[in-house]
């Protein structure tokens, strides 16, 4: 909805000259305006929509009268006439008195309020355009005040030359009798040419009409103002002194830094996760509304394009099937004639048939190089839909798939020529890296902590895999170090800052220690790329106590840890994982809901959850509106975690298996979270993943700085109005 309001005075045609311009397809006043080509334009650069409504705020008085009579004739002499509203300040005359004056302010104030309301109820894109050129000058000031308060599209006035030519004042009586027709067609070029309209500025909403002042905003419902029928004319009595619009924005005025304060220390108390620093610079409309605004689909693009840290992320399941088969590509290409025959024979069978038996993976484990051959082979030759068929649907409905009659096997299944499949050949590793960060790219992530078993990539130097990777995503563009200090302040531009984090899996405490010690000893040289430990594998197996003295050495080093844990399996193994593995933080820990005093203990000590929505639904079950078949399964403890205050950070676990993205992430934690999450919540989570990264204190600093600051320039550009650079003031 687009209004239009006008003050008014003595001279009606103010309103026939703005309209005429803006609405040209009302009335087109200016169709032989010499400079005609100009005024379209103009209308054009500062997108000027016609009115739907034209409201006019006026004295009484015999001028007035006279003036709203001749409005009334041209009103019926333009075809199809949009709805019009007219007030009086009933009782004004001349404006001769402070009164008066202040009568027909508060009128003003009151109808731009109203104005503004109505448009906002609207469609968006709605136009408030406010008219200066109308009424005595204490009018068009209260006007244009009005306007630099609840906010105005544009500022309109008419300029033109001294004195008019006396056929468009309506000297006389016979030109004042014309005039009514004169202004309902196109005017004459010598005539046209003596007006010129322009936009004189555009009014900004001021932050202060949404803080709350004794425990309220400002609404038309506390400054009513009636609304007159279409066409007719209001009478409008002033309310007493007290009750004035005008004393409230006194008042707010005066009171403006105690309401802004006030108003950021309720957000302050109702909040267990403080946000990026800069939102709270944000105006307080803004804030209401990131606060408001429940995230949901329509936020797909705004989550991609904000700054992201995915803290959970393994690198054997993090492809897509395009990208497996780029890595696939790879590793053909270095094949002999003779190797790819071979594996292709090992293959045959499984390419022949549309429906593969459930073990097939077991025909492709022969051991190293051979392994990546044959998968090679069969993601290259296999079609589309014996992949498609064989890795995913066999295992649908994705839903609790751990207690199902696959186990853990099916929810992996989808990543079965992936990750080990391929990273066994060294010419996995480049074209892995590369799909690795163009994916966090296309994501919109800042920070990506991967996660993977080196020592099953190879067995007999699993460090010397992890500096080849390294090399190979710093080939691929991507920040593999701490930046120096002398790049540190040049535009690095949208580079993806990427660590790594040494799997151990719990499966096989025989072998732990060892790997642990590898890891410990890659870490010295691995600083900055390598950050910590994870401990994976079937939680079933053993437990966090029973590995604990494989542990020491990473202890002793004081590497970060994160583990596996309440993925399923009772809170017990998360407590063993917080006192016996020192974990800084927790993979899923799903079941901590269950133990209220650990849980406390966590959100003291600020141990964070790692929590992956889609891959905690596919492997223990919790109910997600969009998929049909977790309609029985429990609600996901997000909630309870957020209202407790606990650390969490959302990731996507394996984003190749659960064909997800971050941002898809965040849009099924809201579906799945009682009473879904707002925006601003969403803001607070993300950095959430940033403030526990596994970095050294200074760089996690350092990057969250940046993010705040890119995170503040999108969201506080997104409401920028576009015309407030061009605007030429009169
Ligand atoms: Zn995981």
């Amino acid at each position: 909805m687009n209004i239009l309001l006008c003050t008014l005075g003595a001279s009606w045609a103010v309103i026939p000259e703005i309209l005429g311009w803006i609405a040209p397809n009302q009335v087109d006043l200016y169709a032989h305006h010499p400079q005609r080509a100009l005024l379209d334009s103009l209308r054009q650069h500062h997108d000027l929509q016609p009115p739907d409504e034209l409201w006019i705020c006026t004295t009484e008085g015999d001028q007035t009268r006279r003036s709203l009579e001749q409005l009334r004739l041209w009103w019926h002499a333009i075809a199809e006439p949009l709805p019009l509203r007219i007030w009086t300040a009933a009782g004004t005359s001349q404006l001769a008195s402070q009164h008066e004056c202040a009568h027909i302010r508060e009128l003003t104030l009151r109808a731009t309020l109203l104005a503004s309301e109505r448009i906002a109820a609207g469609d968006p894109g709605g136009q408030l355009v406010l008219s200066l050129a109308g009424g005595r000058k204490t009018m068009s000031a209260d006007l244009q005040t009005a306007g630099g308060i609840f906010g105005a599209h544009a500022l309109l006035h008419v300029v033109g030359p001294e004195p008019l030519p006396s056929e468009l004042l309506g000297r006389s009586t016979e030109e004042r009798a014309k005039q009514p027709r004169l202004f309902s067609s196109p005017l004459p070029a010598e005539l046209a040419k003596a007006i010129m309209p322009l936009v004189a500025g555009t009014g900004q909403h001021s932050e202060l009409l949404d803080l709350a002042l004794d425990g309220r905003t400002v609404h038309s419902q506390h400054f009513p103002l009636p609304e007159p029928e279409p066409n007719e004319t209001l009478a409008w009595q002033m309310p007493p002194e007290n009750d004035a619009l005008f004393k409230e924005l006194q008042e707010r005025q005066r009171q403006s830094s105690d309401l802004m304060g006030n108003f950021l220390a309720q957000i302050a108390a109702q909040e267990r996760h403080e946000n990026w620093r800069s939102l709270y610079r944000l105006t307080p409309g803004q804030i209401q509304a990131l606060r408001q605004t429940p995230l949901g689909s329509q936020h797909r693009q705004w989550l991609q394009t904000l700054p992201k840290a995915d803290l959970h992320r393994h690198i054997g399941g993090c492809l897509d099937l395009p990208m497996q088969r780029q890595v696939a590509q790879a590793i053909w290409v270095q094949m002999t004639p003779q190797q790819r025959r071979q594996g292709l024979h090992c293959v045959q069978a499984l390419l022949d048939s549309p429906e593969w038996p459930w073990n097939w993976p077991e025909r492709l484990a022969a051991s190293g190089l051979q392994r990546a051959e044959r998968s090679a082979a069969l993601l290259l030759h296999a079609s589309e839909i014996q992949l498609q068929h064989n890795l995913f649907a066999v295992t649908e409905p994705r839903v609790g798939l751990k207690s199902g009659t696959r186990g853990f096997a099916a929810y992996e299944r989808p990543g079965e020529l992936s990750g080990s499949a391929l990273l066994s050949h060294p010419a996995a590793i480049n074209a892995y890296a590369k799909a690795i960060v163009e994916q966090a790219r296309a994501e919109g992530l800042s920070y990506l902590e991967l996660r993977g078993s080196p020592h099953k990539y190879r067995e007999n130097a699993p460090a010397e895999f992890l500096v080849e990777l390294r090399q190979a995503l710093k080939n691929a563009d991507a920040a593999v170090a701490p930046p120096q200090p002398a790049t540190e302040l040049s535009d690095s531009g949208p580079m993806v800052r990427i660590g790594f984090i040494w799997i151990l899996d719990r499966r096989y405490p025989e072998k732990m220690q060892r790997t642990v010690e590898q890891a410990v000893q890659a870490q010295e040289h691995l600083a900055g790329f390598l950050l910590g430990l994870d401990l994976a594998g079937d939680e079933g197996t053993n437990n966090p106590t029973q590995l604990a003295p494989a542990f020491s050495s990473a202890f002793a080093e004081c590497l970060p840890i994160t583990i596996h844990a309440g993925e399923g399996e009772s809170a017990e193994n998360i407590w063993q994982a917080a006192y016996h593995l020192h974990a800084d933080r927790i993979g899923h820990g799903l079941t901590l809901a269950d133990h209220a005093a650990l849980l406390a203990r966590f959100r003291d000590r600020g141990t964070c959850l790692e929590l992956c929505p889609t891959s905690n639904r596919e492997v223990v079950g919790f109910r997600d509106p969009l998929v049909t078949a977790s309609a029985g399964h429990p609600d996901y403890p997000l909630r309870k975690f957020l209202d407790r205050g606990l650390p969490v950070a959302l990731c996507t676990d394996n984003p190749g298996i659960s064909r997800t993205t971050l941002a898809d992430e965040y849009l099924a934690a809201a579906r799945m979270c009682e009473q879904g999450l707002s925006q601003w919540e969403a803001l607070a989570l993300i950095r959430q993943s940033f403030v526990h990264a596994f970095l050294p204190s200074a760089e996690r600093e350092a990057l969250l700085k940046s993010a705040d600051q890119a995170t503040f320039r999108l969201l506080s550009h997104a409401s920028t109005p576009p015309l407030s650079v061009h605007d030429h003031q009169p």
